[in-house]
């Protein structure tokens, strides 16, 4: 277990914020508190964060706000296992049975490990850049609490496994999609029966210029979140697709690169272990533990 810093709510910009009842207002380079300037404030333990109306969220751990870039700043020092129950809660298809929850949350703490430092001043965001969170559920604290200390490693050494929604039937090796990762872990295409079986396809169709993009690179993971970024994120929602006249036909959901989802989802129903469906989406690598 160590402490990791997530900045929250970044892609909210907020100006204001409720942390625990106290209203926090950003007043140029200075927070305001019931008519008080403050350079920065803390909070410790448990955490209601609360922006506007939309957004009401608890957290545990020391919470440091300051005023930063014209917005406020909230970093948040939890601990790593808190996390890898968020991201278990935030990341598992609904129903998956606790194999597959106790694999997600391995793959986790491999990536809360491999991904510190990430921003400099703190290790992660809680955008897609890093990875969302939610509340941990007791399924997910579980999964955290069952694997604890257990790593997934390459050749002995750690990295950040990639995982995503739904491969649409076989997952996709790192050249495939353009993902540089300096070679950590090469990612292999592996069958994945679940999603051949049971994945719904999708049909798009883009303008002339963003269809020619797609002809000259496709499959390119880069390309894919530029046209989420300018379309919305289920503008070209996979990796996995086929360009058919104008139209752009695929399957599954999420870049397509490591663990499959839904297809763990679905060993796990099968009876599959933890190792097993790990060994199966990262051919090669090994489950060591660090405690
Ligand atoms: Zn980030
Ligand atoms: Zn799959």
């Amino acid at each position: 277990m160590f402490l990791v810093k997530v900045a929250l709510l970044t892609l909210l910009h907020p100006q204001q914020v409720v942390v625990n009842g106290t209203r926090i207002v950003r007043q140029g380079a200075k927070l305001e508190v019931s008519g008080n300037l403050h350079n920065k404030l803390t909070f410790t333990g448990k955490l209601l964060v609360a922006v506007n109306q939309e957004f009401r969220r608890h957290y545990v751990g020391e919470l440091e706000v300051t005023s930063k870039n014209d917005e406020l700043q909230l970093l948040l020092k939890t601990n790593s296992e808190d996390l890898v129950a968020a991201i278990v809660s935030a990341e598992s298809p609904p129903g998956a049975p606790p194999a597959a929850l106790e694999a997600q949350a391995i793959l986790a703490r491999s990536w809360i490990a491999a991904s510190r430092g990430r921003h400099g001043q703190f290790d992660l965001c809680d955008t897609t850049h890093c990875q969302h969170f939610k509340e941990p559920a007791p399924a997910g604290v579980r999964a955290a609490r069952n694997t604890a200390g257990l790593h997934l490693v390459w050749q002995g050494r750690p990295f950040a496994p990639a995982y995503s929604a739904s491969c649409g039937g076989r997952t996709k090796t790192a050249e495939a999609i353009g993902w540089d990762d300096q070679g950590k872990y090469p990612y292999f295409a592996v069958d994945c029966p679940i999603c051949v079986r049971d994945e719904p396809r999708w049909t798009r169709r883009f303008d002339d210029a963003d269809l020619t993009e797609i002809r000259v690179h496709p499959h390119q993971e880069r390309f894919r979140l530029a046209i989420g970024r300018r379309l919305g994120w289920s503008a070209l929602p996979g990796n996995n697709y086929e360009i058919d006249g104008s139209e752009v036909v695929g399957k599954g959901q999420g870049h397509g690169l490591g663990y499959c989802q839904r297809g763990g989802a679905g060993m796990a129903k099968q009876g599959a272990s933890v190792a097993a469906i790990l060994n199966h989406y990262f051919p090669g690598t090994a489950i060591i533990s660090s405690r």
